[in-house]
């Protein structure tokens, strides 16, 4: 999982500073010598290290910090607060163009994950309402051009081509044909090499000049660490990028593209690719990157993620049903598969505070529960579904055998749907009452 090394390692030095009722400069001079030694291991540059370390100390032995109440808690948060500002401070949108189409051109080395990203991000601006067009300007890879028609067809997206000729002239039709066509966003997918090199420099040069984009977006690979900072360096001066994207983030990153992108190129990380599906994108939120790497969670993006997966309209159909007390096990079912949207167990565990890797190791069991559970559903009847008690002896007999589980198991899931029953009717009983009001999710 990303950071996990900083994460242990930061929240061990928390946990000496928190333990003291009060702190001396000394003290909090040795703590930050050991943040400085964790954001080094973590692949964090250098300089940005060493000014950050500068800054909070500063800030830190302050007489209102060292003479608060909770030192360590103060020290902890001007930690946060100036790891908050390492990533941009505040979120940053794309920008839009006044006379549509917006062109955003991908650029960064080869595997970083620009094709993936074109498409992830032409799904992200669909679903926003837009209506944008994927452009192929890789031309010296046929399989790349060939990987985004395959995206663009899995994401109902078109995507314009014009085979292996002319990047720069690609890029232009491109453009012309969003114009003539009504796309209102146009994502320009550029070639990339391992290694910089000064003809594709040019490449690209020519071509921003040509299309004049709205937004120069560099899609770098939070893998690569240290690398990745002299890649955005030197992207940024030929260049001049207008954002960075991080991709890979699911992975286990150390850290070290993530905390010093922005400071190297001075420029906002936009957008992070967490997985290799096309829904795998989130805007960029410094704050809760913060606290993700601090140990303390992501429960902003945990709420975001409930709301994206948790149809309104099911949501207020499912309320109707518990009010009404025919909830049953379709509508069951219905809510754990809901759930799954959302995203795997230990996804969701890992963005709670104070959960780390170490703490996930009954994770999986938890899932294969859940699992359990919908094919138990899933061997019933609709009939069974809606009327539980109806489901006698030989029936239990049958779902176990069709589902793969045993009598036991069904019959536990049975108790489990009474008491959640018994649970629901209290509380429409006490919302009838008057005594509980506010609607329920
Ligand atoms: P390009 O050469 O820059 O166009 O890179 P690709 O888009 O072809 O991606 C390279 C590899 O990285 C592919 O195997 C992708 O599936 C993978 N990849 C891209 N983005 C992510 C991400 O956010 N997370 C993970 N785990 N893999 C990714």
């Amino acid at each position: 999982m990303a950071f996990e090394g900083l994460t242990s390692k930061l929240s061990e030095v928390f946990k000496k500073l928190t333990s003291r009722g009060k702190l001396s400069e000394q003290d909090v001079k040795a703590a930050m010598r050991e943040v400085k030694m964790a954001l080094l291991e973590a692949d964090v540059n250098f300089l940005v290290v060493k000014k950050f370390i500068k800054t909070v100390s500063e800030r830190a032995v302050g007489s209102e910090i060292l003479e608060s109440l909770t030192p360590g808690q103060q020290v902890i948060k001007v930690v946060n607060e100036e790891l908050t500002n390492l990533m941009g401070s505040t979120v940053s949108k794309l920008t839009v163009a006044s006379a549509p189409p917006s062109v955003y051109m991908l650029v960064g080395l080869q595997g970083a994950g620009k094709t993936t990203m074109a498409g992830k991000l032409a799904g992200y601006l669909k679903k926003q309402g837009k209506n944008p067009l994927l452009c192929a300007c890789d031309i010296y890879r046929p399989a790349a051009i060939q990987q985004l028609k395959v995206l663009g067809e899995k994401l109902e997206i078109p995507v314009f081509e014009e085979g292996q000729k002319d990047a720069v002239k690609t890029a232009l039709h491109g453009v012309q044909y969003a114009k003539d066509n009504g796309h209102d966003a146009v994502l320009l997918d550029t070639a990339g090499r391992l290694h910089i090199d000064t003809e594709l420099m040019d490449e690209l040069k020519r071509m921003k000049k040509a299309v004049d984009p709205h937004e120069i977006l560099l899609v770098v690979d939070s893998m690569t660490g240290q690398d990745a900072v002299n890649v955005a360096q030197s992207f940024h001066d030929t260049l001049e990028i207008s954002g960075v994207i991080l991709t890979k983030l699911d992975g286990d990153t150390r850290g070290g593209a993530a905390l010093s992108v922005k400071a190297v190129t001075g420029q906002p990380i936009k957008f992070a690719g967490v997985g290799e599906k096309l829904t795998d994108i989130e805007p960029f939120y410094p704050e809760r990157m913060a606290s993700r790497i601090l140990g303390m969670g992501d429960v902003l993006s945990l709420i975001e993620k409930a709301q994206a997966a948790f149809d309104e309209k099911q949501a207020a159909k499912l309320e109707e049903r518990i009010k009404s007390q025919k909830f049953d096990l379709e509508d069951f079912m219905d809510q754990l598969q809901q759930m799954k949207k959302m995203g795997s167990m230990s996804d969701i565990l890992a963005m709670m505070p104070g959960m780390n890797a170490s703490k996930l190791g009954n994770v999986e069991l938890d899932e294969k529960q859940l699992s359990r559970t919908e094919a138990i559903v899933s061997s019933m009847t609709v009939a069974e579904r809606q009327n539980p008690a109806i489901i006698n002896g030989s029936r239990r007999k049958r779902i176990a055998a069709g589902s793969g589980t045993s009598i036991q198991q069904v019959n536990q899931l049975l108790r489990q749907f009474d008491s959640m029953k018994k649970m629901m009717r209290q509380f429409t009983d006490m919302e009838r009452g008057g005594r509980r009001r506010g609607r329920m999710k």
